[in-house]
């Protein structure tokens, strides 16, 4: 070693040094076990501020935060975002808000930064009642144990007492669509419905061949059934429970046009039968404006014009592979999925289902009345609850009807029913939530939800 110093210049020698010097800091800076490390948050520590933590094995978690943190910072929204190896309890508890993006990897088990988090934090008590969260659930449905710990992290804050805003939220493989989900739910969290979408869909040409109203004279605004035929090279494949996403004004077929954010609706049919069909609700915004997706398909978009659509596969909502009996619960555009699902049920022969369906009157809003009669007569459909809010002096919605058929439902469950829940988010979706807690005890709805007998899709 002398005799290699021996050699050197003194300016070459301190050169050296310096060299040695940096690169031992760099090593020891990275490879220094660092239990707790000191908070980094991009943004904003206020309780106000969305708390976004991600538990990341390979970055992709990290990368997909961050986007979150961005999207909602232009939003306006305030964000802090951080390692799951950053949080601990005393930020859980002043959190009101937070959105969890966590990875899952080999048996189901955390990335391996959350470890911490897990012994601390997962296995411990904390009062959570006010936090409201969301998480989004990346895995490989290759995989048993699919998106395990973000299920885990789930089931940790119900029972601490935490709000969920929305079902979690599965991403097989960094799949796209469901990423788009997302941030769908980043736009109604942050109410800015024109935030862009990160990736746009790869859309298909879909005519529009056939849109009515159904609820002419209703006191709701009016919902439209719609009609979308593939046009060439167009593989017009999907299953009951998948979605179609739309691109409102075919934003990206116009040069002139900024690309504007998706939209999504249920599909409610089948392929045999030909053509997608969707229920949407004209909505209108605070301007009085028409809604951007609703609107392009309920007034803006010609009958016999080619509409951008692509179809997202929504396997959490696919009817169940086996000959179970089947309880579907919904409400409003909700009858959409619950119907495509109801077709599929019919066409496999299994008849032992069950709708429990809620509208405003029967004399406006009997949703594809005619053909769940028809259903029903010919035993297709083993039962039928219709429930109409305004048409009795007290309002009356479907969990009401799920709390009086108590005796019936849990019968059911014990034939080995699977239950499906399709509406509205707001209202509908809590309180049927609540009443089948009720109905069957939170211990077995959990292990319904575990066991995939309870599922939703509701926006
Ligand atoms: C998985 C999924 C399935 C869906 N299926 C259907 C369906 O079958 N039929 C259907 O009609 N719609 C469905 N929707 C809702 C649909 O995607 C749009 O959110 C809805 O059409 C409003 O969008 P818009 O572009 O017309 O209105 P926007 O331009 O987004 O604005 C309309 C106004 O309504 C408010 N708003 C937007 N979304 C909601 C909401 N969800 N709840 C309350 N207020 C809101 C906005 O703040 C705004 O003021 C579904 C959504 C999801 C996520």
């Amino acid at each position: 070693m002398s005799g290699i110093l021996a050699g050197l210049s003194d300016a070459r020698l301190y050169s050296a040094c310096v060299v040695v010097i940096l690169y031992l800091t760099t090593c020891a800076y990275f490879l220094w076990p660092r239990r707790r490390p000191a908070i980094v948050t991009a943004g904003d520590r206020t309780a106000s501020a969305t708390l976004i933590a991600f538990g990341s094995q390979t970055g992709f978690a990290a990368e997909l935060a961050n986007r979150t943190a961005q999207s909602l910072q232009a939003a306006g929204a305030p964000v802090m975002l951080a390692s799951l190896q950053q949080i601990n309890d005393e930020i859980l508890r002043q959190a009101k808000q937070a959105l969890f993006v966590v990875s899952t990897t080999g048996e189901g088990d955390a990335p391996d930064p959350a470890a911490a988090f897990v012994r601390d934090v997962l296995d411990s008590s904390l009062p959570l009642k006010s936090l409201s969260y969301g998480v989004l659930a990346l895995g490989d449905r290759e995989y048993d144990n699919y998106c395990a710990f973000g299920h885990r992290i789930d089931q940790w804050l119900r029972h601490q007492g935490a709000t969920a805003l929305f079902d979690v939220i599965e991403v097989d493989n960094g799949d796209e669509g469901a990423l788009r989900h997302w941030q769908h739910q980043l736009s109604v969290l942050s109410n800015s419905p024109d935030l862009p979408d990160w990736e746009a869909p790869r859309y298909e040409r879909w005519r529009l061949t056939a849109r009515h109203q159904v609820n002419s004279g209703s006191a709701g605004d009016a919902c439209f059934h719609i009609e979308l035929r593939p046009q060439a090279d167009v593989s017009a494949t999907w299953q009951a429970g998948d979605i179609a996403e739309v691109d409102p004004r075919n934003s990206t077929w116009d040069e002139k046009l900024e690309p504007l954010p998706h939209r999504e609706y249920s599909i409610a049919s089948l392929p045999a039968d030909g053509a997608i069909h969707l229920l949407v609700r004209q909505m209108r915004r605070p301007d009085g404006e028409p809604g951007l997706g609703s609107g392009w398909l309920t007034a803006g978009a010609r009958v016999g014009e080619d509409v951008a659509v692509r179809v997202r596969s929504n396997p959490n909502f696919h009817a169940p592979q086996s000959d179970v009996p089947l309880i579907l619960i919904g409400n409003g555009t909700g009858i959409a999925g619950l119907r495509a699902l109801l077709k599929t049920r019919i066409a496999e022969g299994r008849h032992r289902n069950w709708l429990i369906f809620g509208e405003r009157n029967a004399a406006h809003d009997r949703f594809y009345g005619d053909e769940l009669e028809q259903w029903r007569a010919e035993g297709k459909l083993e039962r039928v609850d219709l429930v109409f809010s305004r048409d009795q002096a007290e309002r009356r919605y479907v969990q009401h009807r799920v709390r009086e058929c108590a005796d019936d439902l849990k019968r059911w469950i014990e034939d080995g029913a699977a239950i499906y829940v399709c509406g509205s988010l707001q209202g509908m979706a809590p309180a049927v939530d609540a009443a089948l807690s009720d109905v069957l005890g939170a211990g077995t709805l959990e292990e319904l939800a575990i066991s995939s007998r309870y599922r939703r899709d509701v926006y």
